[in-house]
């Protein structure tokens, strides 16, 4: 068995890399060709534990090869899986620009039967609009050629993309053709044997899922968020009410820890696509304008709390910032957190000082020489007036605090993630900040 993936981001070379473990050929295809060249060499452009290794070892066993020639990897291929980017546009709904540029190219090459899959993250009709593109192309050559597209939005988590993909909760698929069901079930069939399910829907059902999915896990963040920020005008304890709610099995633990604000790739975009979605539809879909109002909001959080302790004054103010990534075990910086509070914290004149574990390379592209990326955390802590926990990668969870006494002018910290214990803090006697919990010594 043999097959294309379009796209080696996060999703593509994840995807593309398992499907090699499980013994077919995959002939991975992007339109960078430096990504190509390195990919080739072994170098792997993103951070996503565990990739490596299986990378090179299926490149090795001559299961996965990677070219920037669409129509090289068409040969033989029975399904192609577009992974490619999606994008917001300006008015919030997502580009299918390069969506629809590998649709035009399958038509311009395909010689003989294939499932055309979407697995980027596309709004309800797209598998259509990539069915009619590919058809256009064969009419212009003149060409009758057997084909089928299907919707198989991708659930995996950056960070834990590997695992993710290899043992999915579900794999939902989207399909109005039996032959290309029997196909996609017999590609799924090696992750499938733990029993769970794959589940084959309408096309337009299985496109809404995945915004719907992640609209939903934005909404429990906001949520929660929106939760802290009262408990701390009443004298509640978030972490508490979260262990209160959170031990009903209809609310279930997962989603509900107060944070910085959610970021990353997708929750923000796929927000603001369904928004724009159900707009054009003449629905509007007020919860998740309430979420993104939320989250927006909540980024600023850590920014506020810190300008208010210091009376609104942070000119020269040192500040350090463990954690850039928009979470732990990834390199990614797409709308992460990170970058509005160090945006905040430089209009008004502070200085930053910045450590993430993984994401340095990332944050240098987006954040420049905003601010002064150090070695390692406590580089970054020496002489500052506070810290501020961003991202809760996990050195960062048992700090030196008697050490940082010495090195920081302050015994300030804004937490961020509320991975700290205000009691050790308060033992300690440091002036201690979380989200949702009372500010301690303060
Ligand atoms: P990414 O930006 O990391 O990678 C996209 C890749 O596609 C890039 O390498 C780019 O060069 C390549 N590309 C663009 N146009 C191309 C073309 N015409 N031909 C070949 N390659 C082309 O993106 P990603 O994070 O992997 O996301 C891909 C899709 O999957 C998006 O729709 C996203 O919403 C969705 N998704 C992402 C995640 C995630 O965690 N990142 C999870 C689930 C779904």
């Amino acid at each position: 068995m043999k097959i294309s993936m379009v796209g080696t981001g996060y999703v593509g070379l994840v995807s593309g890399t398992c499907f090699s473990e499980t013994g077919i050929n995959v002939t991975c295809v992007d339109v960078n060709e430096d990504k190509i060249n390195n990919l080739k060499k072994g170098i792997i452009p993103i951070y996503e534990p565990g990739l490596e290794p299986m990378l090179k070892r299926n490149v090795e066993k001559e299961r996965l090869f990677f070219t920037t020639s669409l129509k090289e990897s068409l040969e033989d291929s029975e399904t192609l899986f577009i992974a490619v980017g999606t994008p917001p546009g300006e008015d919030g709904s997502a580009d299918l620009r390069h969506v629809l540029d590998v649709a035009r190219e399958v038509g311009k090459h395909l010689d003989h039967y294939m499932v055309v899959v979407t697995k980027s993250t596309v709004p309800i009709g797209t598998a259509k609009k990539v069915k009619a593109t590919i058809q256009e192309e064969l009419d212009k050559r003149g060409e009758k050629i057997d084909f089928d597209v299907a919707s198989n939005p991708e659930f995996l988590k950056e960070g834990d993309a590997v695992e993710d993909f290899l043992r999915p909760d579900r794999i939902i698929i989207g399909t109005e053709s039996e032959k290309a069901e029997e196909v996609l079930k017999k590609l799924y069939r090696p992750f499938l044997l733990n029993q769970h399910p794959i589940l084959f829907m309408d096309i337009p059902s299985a496109e809404l899922t995945k915004y719907a999915a992640n609209s939903m896990l934005a909404t429990k963040i906001s949520f929660m968020n929106d939760i802290a920020n009262l408990c701390e005008k009443v004298g509640a304890d978030v972490n508490e009410v979260r262990r209160g709610i959170g031990s009903d099995t209809r609310i279930g633990t997962k989603f509900i820890y107060a944070g910085a604000g959610y970021g990353g790739s997708c929750f923000p975009k796929d927000v603001k696509a369904i928004i724009r979605t159900a707009d054009e539809n003449d629905h509007s879909l007020e919860i998740l304008k309430a979420v993104e109002d939320v989250n927006n909001r909540q980024k600023s959080i850590l920014f506020h709390k810190l300008n208010n302790h210091f009376n609104g004054d942070l000119e020269g103010k040192k500040i350090a910032l463990w954690g850039l990534s928009f979470k732990p075990n990834t390199d990614d910086m797409r709308e992460a957190p990170s970058i509005t509070i160090v945006n905040r914290l430089i209009e008004k004149g502070a200085k930053v000082y910045g450590y993430d574990p993984v994401a340095m390379k990332e944050a240098k592209k987006v954040l420049g020489d905003k601010i002064t990326y150090t070695e390692d955390q406590y580089e970054a802590v020496e002489g500052a007036d506070a810290l501020i926990l961003v991202t809760e990668w996990s050195e960062f969870r048992v700090p030196k605090w008697k050490e940082m006494e010495q090195m920081m002018k302050n015994k300030l910290v804004f937490d961020g993630r509320n991975i700290y214990d205000p009691n050790e803090m308060i033992k300690l006697g440091w002036t201690y900040y979380s989200i949702g919990r009372k500010p301690i010594n303060k």
